[in-house]
This record gives C-alpha cells, sequence and structure tokens, in this order.
C-alpha cells in the first residue's frame, strides 16, 4: 500500500516570520500517520528544518543543479539541500521549465544528482492548456515521464507529481475525471517501465490548486496518492485541512 504524501511548495513565498505557520502546523498535525512535506525557498530550508525536527514534518528543496559542486552562481547543489536538512527536492516544477527552459534531460540529470545525495525526488510533469485542448496530454505526460525520470528510480527514491499547467494557480482545479484518467496512465507508465513492484510502489501526487474544500475528492481517485500543494501550503490552517482529508 502506498503510504499518502501532502507536499506544500511555497514557491518564492516566505520569510523568517512565516515559521510560525509552520510552528503551527506541527502543533496541530506533527504526529500525522500520512508522510508531510514542506518545501520552503532555500534561505529558509536550514531553519525551516530545525523547527521541524523530532516532528513528522519533512523539509525539501524546489530545485538542484545537477553538478555536486563549482563555478554555477545562484545555483544550489544537492549536497547543500542535504546539508541544509533537507530529505525531498522538487524537480521539473512547470515554472522552472517555463522560467528557466528545463528540458526533460536537465531535470533527468537533476534527478540523478538528487538521488546520488540520498534526497527523495518529487519529479513534476503537466500539460499545458493548449497541449490540452489538442488532444495531446498522455502524450506529452508520457514523454516528460520518459524523459526526467531515471532508469535508477525506485518507489522510495521519487515521487512523481502531476500538475497539469492550467490548473496551477488558477483556481481552475482539473476534474476528478481528468485527474483519474492521466493518474491511471502515470500508473500504467510506471509498471511498464520499472515492473510491478516499483511501479505500483511509485506514489504519484497531485497538484494545482488543491485547497482544503476539494481535496477530499481529489484523494478519493484511486491513483492519487497525495498532492503538491502551492498556494494553500503556506498557510497552516489550510494545508492541515488538506492533511485532515488524506
Ligand atoms: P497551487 O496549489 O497554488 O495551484 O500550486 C500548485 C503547484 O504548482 C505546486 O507545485
Amino acid at each position: 500500500d502506498r503510504r499518502k504524501l501532502a507536499a506544500g511548495n511555497w514557491k518564492m513565498n516566505g520569510l523568517g516570520a512565516e515559521l510560525s505557520e509552520i510552528e503551527a502546523l506541527i502543533a496541530s498535525h506533527g504526529a500525522a500517520s500520512s508522510e508531510l512535506l514542506i518545501c520552503p525557498p532555500a534561505t529558509l530550508i536550514e531553519r525551516m528544518a530545525r523547527v521541524a525536527e523530532g516532528s513528522a514534518l519533512q523539509i525539501g528543496g524546489q530545485d538542484c543543479h545537477a553538478a555536486a559542486s563549482g563555478a554555477h552562481t545562484g545555483d544550489t547543489s544537492a549536497a547543500m539541500l542535504r546539508d541544509a536538512g533537507a530529505s525531498h527536492v522538487i524537480l521539473g516544477h512547470s515554472e522552472r521549465r517555463a522560467g528557466h527552459r528545463e528540458s526533460d534531460a536537465a531535470v533527468r540529470a537533476k534527478t540523478e544528482a538528487a538521488l546520488a545525495e540520498g534526497l527523495v525526488a518529487v519529479v513534476c510533469v503537466g500539460e499545458t492548456l493548449e497541449e490540452r485542448e489538442a488532444g495531446r496530454t498522455l502524450e506529452v505526460i508520457a514523454s516528460q515521464l520518459d524523459g526526467s525520470v531515471p532508469d535508477a528510480a525506485t518507489a522510495e527514491t521519487v515521487v512523481i507529481a502531476y500538475e497539469p499547467v492550467w490548473a496551477i494557480g488558477t483556481g481552475k482545479v482539473a476534474t476528478t475525471t481528468e485527474i483519474t484518467e492521466v493518474h491511471d496512465d502515470i500508473r500504467a507508465r510506471l509498471v511498464a517501465r520499472f515492473g510491478d513492484e516499483v511501479g505500483n510502489g511509485m506514489r504519484v501526487l497531485y497538484g494545482g490548486s488543491v485547497k482544503p474544500g476539494n481535496a477530499a475528492e481529489i484523494f478519493a481517485v484511486e491513483n492519487v496518492d497525495g498532492a503538491l500543494v502551492g498556494g494553500a501550503s503556506l498557510k497552516a490552517a489550510d494545508f492541515g485541512g488538506i492533511i485532515a482529508a488524506l
């Protein structure tokens, strides 16, 4: 049975003052039986990890460089994330694919670097509205999965996040029919590529306008193993409502 995961992506939000939200979250849900993860901006990882120490809350980065170290101004290595207290890293988020021109090959190289450092990689895939309207959703997801997920992926080291780009930050959540179609297809592709055990063991999260009010119906979809939450992960009350729906 796949353990459910509630993951929050703070994106470029959060100063030291917002650590109070993490304190509140731990106070209310720090002993949850599901897996909990918050990925703050890199500047907050170490402080947040200190606040979360001893609780069920795990901390992750939002990106890492594919190289172990070197002349890469402004970048952060997987080892640095780990050193700061992260256990996970989000890779290939659509905002990085679009805003930083990250290709599938680049995401795969970053994922390999994360795995080599012992981080769990949350690899994101998802179609744009234009791709969906052209009937290309499953084809796009398949090629992102093939290109971004390394052969060495296991159920313990990689989590897939399906985030339709048109549902991110728009309040336009995908319907359960749309989510079912994509998640079932991702599951079938993972099993075909990695075999029964790894393919059925790997978690597949849904992301895109998940809120306390719609989380329960999304989590009821068979191949949805949790959520990657943006806006609603910033406040303990909202994220707590999503955790409660798991
Ligand atoms: P929202 O939950 O704000 O739509 O963001 C989703 C997302 O991009 C999480 O990575």
